[in-house]
């Protein structure tokens, strides 16, 4: 394997690690258990498509995908949502409690 693919945006020749990816994710094309875990490249037609870093890095930032909701907001939301349920039912016993 001594002709590396060059990146398929800029033409430019991959980086080694970026070829070493590509290789090994076409290898595991069968395995997509395994490839699942490992996938960093993006994918044409379920095919890992040869990019540079710098292209992929590009390809990453561009919003071509409908935005993912923010884990880390919706879980503070939801755990405020909690809390506030709990603080509130904890008001109303302590505060139906007292009165009887
Ligand atoms: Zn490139």
């Amino acid at each position: 394997m001594t002709d590396l693919c060059p990146c398929v945006c800029c033409n430019n020749p991959l980086e080694p690690a970026q070829q070493f990816r590509f290789l090994v994710e076409t290898d595991n094309l069968g395995n997509p258990a395994f490839l699942a875990r490992i996938r960093t490249l993006p994918t044409r037609n379920g095919k890992p498509v040869p990019v540079c870093k710098a292209c992929q890095t590009r390809i990453e930032s561009t919003p071509a995908k409908p935005a993912r909701p923010q884990p880390t907001q919706a879980l503070t939301s939801s755990l405020l949502g909690v809390f506030g349920a709990l603080s509130l039912g904890l008001l109303l016993g302590s505060f139906l409690t007292s009165r009887s």
